[in-house]
């Protein structure tokens, strides 16, 4: 019998039922029987989309389309053409593909096309779930782990036994067709495998060391943090092959490296993470596009190799002679990894549970010209692909000078203050101020009493919660890094905001930019393509 192929509406008619349900085991059901109903080609495509997701971890690409863009293509669609038949869950997933590729020149028009020719051969329910999607959003309860129960039940598998598979392949839909078209063994089996890249730890952003210090019970290896280039190193006797952070095979843009693990690693078969840089003189980390030239040269690598000198840090052991190391603890790890190889391919390294002593390494790293740190905790094992506490990035804080366009007011200590500033940079173009984050630290008591009462003085609009004001006061704020935010306009949002100073010597013209905002963000994520929505 050949099936025809799976109509989009299905999908969303299914995203429909599972947002109005709010029983876990009804949306495992729907979603199983769903999932039984498609086509082999279909499931993994289907299962992302389900929950939001267009590419799996592991895949590189992003749809880059901004929430602008958004509204001018439902705008420019106003009236829409009649309907025809609708479009296939694969013909869907096609489009997202083709708006991802789009790239360079012009791309924005390239897209703009592209999901005008899609919403239009849309219905309004498949549309807003197109654009839920798109965004990452689909606020019916099914977040990956439902997903991962929803599997194991039309697998016929346990639920450990999906996620354990996910945790090694990344790839939720493919995990998904395996177990379904081949059988739960199949599915069961996946594991740990050499040359079988697996998704790297990843950290989460520290707020001080006083964190650091209390999520890891008092104390914390501390490493430098580089900036340059995950890699995962797998070995098996002389067969070396490299991974990128998103599992890509980089090994033919890195011979020196294989070179120096086959030379220097003294066990036959190993997974290693590190981080590579290019370094100039001494040893000094060069910046980033330097190395990333490296990896986009596919020819003359020996000429490349004598422009941009890499060099290797290794960070953590994942396997060894035949054993899987995932679960032991990072200490044990990092003692296996200092038993195979030389100490100089090492990350630095202290431990400590002293605050003064923590400071003064980050100065030193930050003084050769390094990030950071990292700081892990002794005891936890390796998470493929997680973001937690038992990594922690820490990185210096940086300042903006931003202005304060509303204020709420506080509550519990600060009721009868106006605390949570809403911070704003100035978009050059339109001379609009736009909200990038809000904050209530770092201000004393008397500074909140003053500020309160000025902002008072500027009010040009309130309601129960908040007091808007003229764009006066600039502020300058201290912050650890930017992330992209659906929520604000702007499009940017500060994480770990806090007051250093009023500038009462700066005006609302003074105060730093979009432009500014949008070049340190870029700065700071060059080499992050993992966000699934993008800002032109
Ligand atoms: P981020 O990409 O900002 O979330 O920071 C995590 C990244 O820092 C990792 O994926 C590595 O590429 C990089 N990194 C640099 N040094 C280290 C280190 N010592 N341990 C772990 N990751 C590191």
């Amino acid at each position: 019998m050949v099936l025809n192929n799976t109509a989009f509406r299905d999908l969303v008619s299914l995203c429909e039922k599972l947002e109005a349900t709010t029983k876990k085991l009804e949306k495992t059901r729907l979603i199983s029987d769903f999932l039984h109903s498609l086509k082999e080609e279909e499931i993994p495509p289907a299962v992302l989309l389900i929950v939001g997701h267009i590419f799996p971890d592991t895949d590189p690409r992003t749809l880059e389309v901004s929430w602008r863009t958004i509204q001018r293509v439902k705008r420019d669609l106003k009236k829409k053409p009649s309907l025809g038949k609708s479009l296939t869950i694969l013909e869907v997933h096609n489009y997202f593909a083709e708006i991802a590729a789009a790239s360079g020149r012009g791309s924005r028009q390239k897209k703009y096309t592209l999901l005008t020719n899609l919403f239009a051969r849309l219905s309004p329910a498949e549309e807003r779930y197109a654009i839920k999607i798109i965004f990452g959003e689909m606020q019916h309860g099914v977040s990956e782990g439902v997903m991962m129960q929803a599997i194991a039940q039309a697998v016929g598998t346990s639920l450990v036994s999906v996620r354990r598979a996910c945790m090694f392949t990344g790839n939720l839909g493919e995990v998904a067709r395996v177990g379904m078209v081949t059988g739960k063994e199949k599915l069961e089996r996946i594991n740990l495998q050499l040359f079988q890249p697996i998704q790297p730890m990843l950290a989460e952003l520290a707020e001080d060391f006083t964190q650091v210090f209390t999520e890891h019970g008092g104390k914390s290896a501390l490493e430098y943090k580089f900036d340059g280039a995950r890699v995962q190193i797998h070995k098996q006797g002389e067969k070396i092959k490299i991974y990128s952070r998103h599992l890509s095979d980089v090994t033919d843009s890195l011979p020196e490296i294989v070179e120096l693990i086959r030379k220097e690693v003294k066990v036959h078969t190993a997974i290693l993470d590190g981080e590579v840089i290019a370094v100039g003189d001494k040893d000094r980390p060069l910046p980033f596009q330097e190395l990333m030239r490296r990896f986009r040269r596919v020819h003359n690598i020996t000429k490349m190799m004598q422009e941009v000198p890499v060099k290797l840090y290794l960070f953590d052991l994942i396997y060894v002679e035949g054993n899987p190391l995932i679960d032991i603890p990072y200490q044990k790890r990092w003692e296996y990894l200092s038993q195979i190889c030389n100490r100089y391919l090492l990350t630095n390294r202290i431990v400590t549970d002293n605050q003064e002593e923590a400071e003064r390494f980050l100065k030193g790293a930050m003084k050769l010209g390094h990030e950071g740190l990292m700081a892990k905790s002794l005891e936890s094992t390796y998470t493929p692909g997680a973001r937690g506490k038992k990594w922690f990035k820490i990185k210096p804080a940086e300042h903006l000078d931003l202005v304060i366009v509303a204020a709420d007011w506080g509550y519990g200590r600060r009721t009868g203050w106006l605390s949570n500033y809403h911070l704003a940079a100035r978009d050059e173009k339109s001379g609009e101020f736009l909200v990038v984050g809000k904050t209530f630290k770092g201000m004393s008591d008397q500074e909140f009493t003053e500020i309160t009462q000025k902002l008072q003085r500027l009010k040009i609009s309130e309601d129960e919660y908040t007091v808007y004001v003229k764009p006066e006061i600039v502020v300058e704020i201290a912050y650890n890094e930017i992330q992209r935010s659906l929520h604000y306009r702007s499009g940017f949002a500060l994480r770990f905001a806090r007051v250093m100073r009023i500038r009462d010597d700066k005006s609302p013209q003074q105060a730093d930019t979009i432009e500014r905002v949008r070049k340190l963000y870029e700065k700071q994520f060059k080499r992050k393509a993992k966000t699934k929505v993008g800002f032109k």
